[in-house]
C-alpha cells in the first residue's frame, strides 16, 4: 500500500461528516492506533486496556457530549470495521459496550494499512492528514502529544492538499480591526513595531467551512486563543464570554481564567460584530458546555 493510497483510504474519513456536525471519534481511534504503532511496533488497542485512554482523548478532542465515557469508546471501536481499515479479533455488534468488555475485544488497523504505516514518512503523512482534517493548528499538537506522537515531526510533514485556500489578508485584517488587542482580556503586547502574542482566531474553524470574513475572527492572545479552540472558553449569542464548567485550575495565575466569565466583549466603533451562525456553531460543536453560573 503506497501513500497515496494511504491517503486516498483515510480521506475517506471525511466523509462522515455533514452539516459541519464535528465526529472525530474515527480519527481520533486511528490517531490512538497509529501512536500504538510507533510505540509498541503494533498497532493493537485492547478495550480492556485501553477504552478508558480512548474516552479520556474523545472527550477532551471531540466535541461536547453527554454520552457515558464506556459508549464513547465503543462508537469508533466497533463502527471504524466499516471503513475496511480496522478490524476486531471477535464479531461483536456494533455500539454495545458489554460484548467488548465480555470477550476482552482487541481491534487494530488492517494489515496492510499497518505494514504501510510502518514507514516513518507514511505516518507522518498519515497523522498530518488526520489532525489538519479535524482540528485547527491551535490544537493539532496538542492531540498529536495525547496519542504519543511527536508534533514536530508530524508537523513538518507536507500538509495534505487544501480544498480551500487561506485568505493571506483575513489575519492581519482581524488584528487591526481589534485594535491588536486580545478581544476577551485586552492583552496588547508588542516587541518593537510588532504585535507579539496575538493571534486571528476563527470562531467556526477553517477546517469546518468557516469562512475567512470580518464576522468569523476575533483577535486573541495565544492563551486565550488556545482555550477558545480547546472549548474552555466561549462566547454566548450576547457577546459575553463564558467559561467552560469542566475548566479548573489550581493557582492563582490559572483562576484568573474564571474572571472572563460573563464579561461583555468590548466592541469598538468599526469592528465587525461576530455572526451568530459562526458562535452557534461554536457553542454547538466546540464549547464544553455547560458554562460556569
Ligand atoms: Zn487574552
Amino acid at each position: 500500500m503506497s501513500e497515496a493510497d494511504v491517503v486516498r483510504l483515510l480521506a475517506s474519513l471525511r466523509q462522515h461528516r455533514h452539516a459541519g456536525r464535528r465526529s472525530p471519534h474515527k480519527p481520533l481511534l486511528v490517531l490512538f492506533a497509529l501512536g500504538q504503532l510507533i510505540a509498541t511496533g503494533s498497532s493493537a488497542v485492547s478495550w480492556t486496556a485501553d477504552w478508558q485512554r480512548l474516552a479520556d482523548l474523545i472527550r477532551d478532542y471531540g466535541p461536547p457530549s453527554t454520552a457515558a465515557p464506556q459508549q464513547r469508546a465503543a462508537y469508533p471501536f466497533t463502527r471504524l470495521r466499516s471503513d475496511a481499515i480496522w478490524t476486531l479479533d471477535h464479531d461483536v455488534p456494533m455500539d454495545r459496550v458489554s460484548p467488548l468488555t465480555a470477550n476482552s475485544v482487541v481491534g487494530r488497523l488492517s494489515g496492510p494499512l499497518e505494514n504501510a504505516l510502518r514507514h516513518p514518512h507514511i505516518a507522518a503523512a498519515a497523522a498530518r492528514q488526520l489532525v489538519d482534517a479535524e482540528f485547527p493548528p491551535s490544537v493539532a499538537p496538542d492531540v498529536l502529544l495525547a496519542v504519543g506522537l511527536d508534533p514536530d515531526t508530524i508537523l513538518a510533514a507536507a500538509p495534505p492538499p487544501a480544498s480551500r485556500r487561506r485568505s493571506p489578508t483575513w489575519a492581519a485584517a482581524i488584528l487591526l480591526a481589534w485594535d491588536r488587542q486580545c478581544a476577551f482580556c485586552g492583552f496588547d503586547g508588542q516587541l518593537g513595531a510588532a504585535t507579539v502574542g496575538l493571534d486571528a482566531a476563527h470562531i467556526r474553524w477553517f477546517t469546518f467551512d468557516g469562512p475567512d470574513d470580518p464576522d468569523n475572527g476575533l483577535a486573541l492572545c495565544s492563551l486565550h486563543h488556545r482555550l477558545f479552540d480547546r472549548g474552555a472558553l466561549g462566547l454566548d449569542t450576547d457577546l459575553r464570554i463564558t467559561v467552560s464548567s469542566s475548566f479548573t485550575s489550581r493557582t492563582t495565575a490559572g483562576r484568573t481564567t474564571y474572571d472572563l466569565h460573563g464579561r461583555q466583549l468590548q466592541l469598538r466603533p468599526g469592528t465587525t460584530s461576530p455572526a451568530h451562525a459562526h458562535l452557534d456553531w461554536h457553542i454547538r460543536e466546540v464549547f464544553k458546555g455547560p458554562a460556569l453560573v
